[in-house]
């Protein structure tokens, strides 16, 4: 189940940039951190009465793309839930499973390198069409 449908309701966004890091700023999502010189997306937003900042790494923006694109939707902060639910109802292919084993491990390798951006897996609709 696409965890955007059972949103209470949706974000009021403030400010939403795409930024390059000055110093090292820790994923709002896979919670790894952005390396300075990294890009990355920084959003303002209230949230039930509350202002939030949000920042997400290459990586997940990704994620959250395809989450957009296949389910209309994400919530903040829940992007790899999603995900990882999804690959559990195991009706996605290899490339949505890599995002979420991606997540998993912070887009990390084990010699702590940081995997190259993942391209946007094809929506079911694209697939299909
Ligand atoms: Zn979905
Ligand atoms: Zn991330």
């Amino acid at each position: 189940m696409c965890m955007i449908y059972d949103a209470d309701g949706s974000v009021v966004m403030l400010g939403q940039d795409k930024r390059k890091a000055r110093k090292s700023h820790r994923c709002s999502e896979c919670r790894r951190s952005i390396q300075p010189g990294e890009e990355y997306m920084d959003e303002r937003f209230i949230w039930q009465g509350e202002i939030n900042q949000h920042r997400t790494c290459r990586h997940c923006l990704v994620v959250r793309d395809w989450l957009l694109a296949e389910c209309g939707g994400y919530l903040y902060g829940y992007v790899y839930e999603d995900i990882r639910e999804h690959v559990h109802e195991g009706a996605y292919g290899v490339d949505v499973k890599f995002l979420s084993i991606g997540m998993e491990r912070r887009w990390q390798r084990r010699d702590g390198r940081v995997w190259p951006t993942p391209r946007t897996p094809k929506t079911t609709h694209e697939a299909t069409a």
